[in-house]
C-alpha cells in the first residue's frame, strides 16, 4: 500500500513538471508561482477525458492519464486556486469554462483581445485591435510567447482586462493561436 502510494507520488510530481515544462508554470492571470501545487489545470474546452470524467468526484493531476495529459495540452491553462475559483465563477470571461461545469449563462462576457461588445455583438475595438494585429507581425518575425508577453509588458500595453504586466506566454498564445483565440462566441 505505501509502495503504490508513494509510485502514484512521484508519477503525479512527474505530471507537474511537464506541464510547468509544456504549458506553464505560473498561473496565466497573475503569474503567481509560488507554490507548486497551488497551481491547478483547468480545460477551455471539453474533452473526452473530461466526458470520461463527468459526475465522477475525484479529479486532479492523479487521476489523469499520461494520454490525456498529452492530448489535452492544448485545451488546458494553469490557475492558481484562487483565478481558477474566480473563472468558475465567470469573472475571466476570456477563458472558456466547458459548459458542463458552469451554470447557464456566464459564458457571456468579455470578448476577446481586439474586440469589444456593441450593441450585443462583438465588434473590432479601434483601441486594441493594433496591438493584436502587431502581436501577430511580431510573432511572424519569429518571436516567441515569451518574448511577446515581455515586450508588451515592458510597453506598458494593458491586457483585455486591464492588468499592467498581465501578459505572460500563455496570454499571448491565446491571442495569436487561432485554435485559442475564439473570435466569435
Ligand atoms: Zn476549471
Ligand atoms: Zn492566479
Amino acid at each position: 500500500m505505501k509502495k503504490s502510494q508513494s509510485a502514484t507520488h512521484k508519477t503525479t510530481e512527474r505530471k507537474r513538471q511537464w506541464i510547468s515544462e509544456n504549458i506553464s508554470d505560473c498561473c496565466v492571470l497573475c503569474g503567481y508561482n509560488k507554490c507548486q501545487r497551488a497551481l491547478e489545470l483547468h480545460h477551455t474546452k471539453e474533452t473526452p477525458f473530461l466526458i470520461r470524467k463527468k459526475g465522477r468526484q475525484r479529479s486532479g493531476l492523479s487521476s489523469m492519464p499520461w494520454q490525456d495529459i498529452y492530448d489535452d495540452a492544448p485545451h488546458m491553462v494553469v490557475l492558481c486556486s484562487n483565478c481558477h475559483r474566480e473563472v468558475h465563477e465567470g469573472m475571466h470571461p476570456e477563458i472558456p469554462v466547458p459548459e458542463h461545469t458552469t451554470s447557464g449563462d456566464r459564458q457571456k462576457g468579455r470578448p476577446p483581445f481586439g474586440y469589444k461588445w456593441q450593441d450585443g455583438e462583438i465588434v473590432v475595438n479601434p483601441k486594441t485591435i493594433t496591438h493584436r494585429k502587431r502581436m501577430n507581425e511580431l510573432y511572424k518575425q519569429g518571436l516567441g510567447w515569451s518574448a511577446i508577453a515581455r515586450k508588451l509588458n515592458e510597453e506598458g500595453i494593458l491586457t483585455q482586462t486591464g492588468i499592467v504586466s498581465g501578459w505572460f506566454p500563455t496570454t499571448v498564445m491565446r491571442v495569436i493561436e487561432p485554435r485559442y483565440s475564439k473570435v466569435k462566441r
